[in-house]
C-alpha cells in the first residue's frame, strides 16, 4: 500500500497567468508524478465505484486527462465535450459566461444513450459555469447526471454551490 500523498504539494501554483494578478493552478506538474497521477484518478472515481456510471463526460481540455483514466477504472466509456467547432458529427452546443464575453462548448448528439448514468470530470471548478455548461449538454440529450468531479476547488468563486444548487452532486479533492 502506498502512502497517501497530499496532492495539493505537487500542483504547482505559477503566479500572473493568463495574466496579471490571476494565479493558475497548474496540474501538468500532478499528472507528471507517476503516484500522485494514480492517486488522483482512484480519489475521483472512488465514490462513483458502485454507482452504475454508463460513461464519464470530460471537458477539453484538461478533463480528457482525468475523464479518460476515471472511465478506464470505471470501466465505461469516455465521452469529449469539446470547445465550438472541434466535434465531426451532430452537436448539440451551449454558450457560456466567461469574465469577458461567451465561449461555446459542444457534445455529440447521439454520444449518450436516453437515461445513461453520467458522470462529469474537469482539472478544476471555478466559477462554475463551464461545468454548468457541460451538465446542460447532457441534460439535452437526456443523460442523467449523477455527480460531477473536479481534482481543484476554488471555493471563494462559488462554482461548487452553483452545481449544487441545480441539485449535482460534487465531488472534489484539494481546495
Ligand atoms: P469556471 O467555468 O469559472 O468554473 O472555470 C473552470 C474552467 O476553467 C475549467 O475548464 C478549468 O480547466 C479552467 N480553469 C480556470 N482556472 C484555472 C486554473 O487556475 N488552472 C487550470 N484551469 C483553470
Amino acid at each position: 500500500e502506498a502512502a497517501v500523498m497530499d496532492l495539493k504539494k505537487i500542483i504547482r501554483s505559477i503566479p500572473d497567468y493568463p495574466k496579471t494578478g490571476i494565479i493558475f493552478r497548474d496540474i501538468s506538474t500532478l499528472i507528471a508524478h507517476g503516484p500522485g497521477f494514480r492517486q488522483a484518478v482512484r480519489q475521483l472515481a472512488a465514490p462513483f465505484l458502485d454507482q452504475k456510471i454508463d460513461k464519464v463526460v470530460g471537458i477539453e481540455a484538461r478533463g480528457f486527462i482525468f475523464g479518460g483514466a476515471v472511465a478506464d477504472l470505471l470501466g465505461v466509456g469516455f465521452v469529449p465535450i469539446r470547445k465550438q467547432g472541434k466535434l465531426p458529427g451532430e452537436v448539440v452546443g451551449q454558450d457560456y459566461e466567461l469574465e469577458y464575453g461567451t465561449d461555446r462548448i459542444e457534445l455529440h448528439k447521439d454520444a449518450i444513450q436516453p437515461g445513461e448514468r453520467v458522470l462529469l470530470l474537469d482539472d478544476l471548478i471555478a466559477t462554475g459555469g463551464t461545468a454548468s455548461a457541460g451538465v446542460d449538454l447532457v441534460n439535452h440529450v437526456g443523460g442523467e447526471i449523477i455527480a460531477a468531479a473536479f481534482v481543484i476547488d476554488l471555493p471563494d468563486l462559488r462554482g461548487a454551490d452553483l452545481l449544487r444548487e441545480k441539485d449535482v452532486q460534487v465531488h472534489t479533492l484539494v481546495a
